[in-house]
């Protein structure tokens, strides 16, 4: 990490304990956004737990009863969820966000469009989760979730164990896509974490759950696009095709 991202790391630890302390602010305020971003510094340790359905995941200590439920009913439901990735350090998120970059910084700007630059993530909370279908051809972290069975499952049960979808399709946060990662606000501290986020930039989850199932029930599907990108699509009770996600919001 160079200079600049460093710089502002050193600002969010303060920058987060402000954002508890203060009511959120309109959205023309001056939100101190790193790359449609906000900062989240890092929860204490002694705050997380072990969740125990899914080794190697721990979460904030409030949220793992409403993980395992969560987990539990998609169960019943015959859907085997599993999640690959819950809290992770700034330090982790570091490494996360420089994968495979010979000069992170240099990419910052198109890496952040689905990796939040370390100290702006909100897996450092404790209250944000990746979840992953078990079984099935799509990868983990891939627009392709939200036509899979559990990413369908998420998008109508989710919010009956608390959690809302960080950042939906054409986002006012202006972060790409991600069907898979789902944010805990089942409590007034976890909401508060989020205020800004909510205040500012809503998660619409409705407008997904009507078009990705689709009034007559028939399944979305990936289609390729005249242009060449992958657009996810499902058919409108008039036989049109409905946009759920375009090209621009691949994963680069
Ligand atoms: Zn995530």
């Amino acid at each position: 990490m160079r200079v600049p991202i460093l710089a502002l790391l050193l600002l969010a630890p303060l920058a987060a304990r402000a954002e508890e302390d203060t009511p959120p602010q309109p959205a023309t305020a001056s939100v101190a956004r790193l790359f449609n971003h906000l900062p989240y510094g890092e929860t204490v340790t002694a705050e997380l737990l072990p969740v125990p359905s899914l080794p190697g995941c721990s979460m904030a200590r409030e949220a793992v009863f409403d993980v395992e439920r969560l987990l539990a009913a998609a169960r019943a439901d015959g859907i085997a969820l599993g999640a690959v990735s819950c809290f992770r350090s700034i330090q982790h998120q570091r490494r996360v966000f420089c994968a495979g970059a010979g000069n992170c910084d240099a990419v910052a700007a198109l890496r952040a469009r689905f990796v939040a630059p370390p100290g702006y993530s909100e897996h450092a909370t404790g209250y944000a989760i990746d979840f992953v279908q078990r079984s099935g051809d799509c990868r983990a972290v891939e627009q392709c979730f939200a036509l899979t069975q559990g990413g369908q499952w998420l998008m109508r049960r989710a919010a009956e164990f608390g959690f809302e979808l960080s950042f939906p399709a054409g986002n006012k946060q202006g972060v790409g896509w991600e069907p898979w990662h789902w944010r805990w606000v089942g409590a007034p501290t976890a909401r508060a974490r989020f205020a800004l986020a909510q205040a500012n930039f809503p998660a619409v989850p409705a407008v997904q759950i009507k078009t990705a199932a689709g009034p007559e029930g028939r399944p979305p599907s990936l289609e390729t696009a005249p242009g060449g990108g992958i657009y996810a699509v499902s058919a409108s009770r008039w036989g049109a095709a409905i946009l759920l996600a375009s090209s621009a919001t691949l994963r680069p």
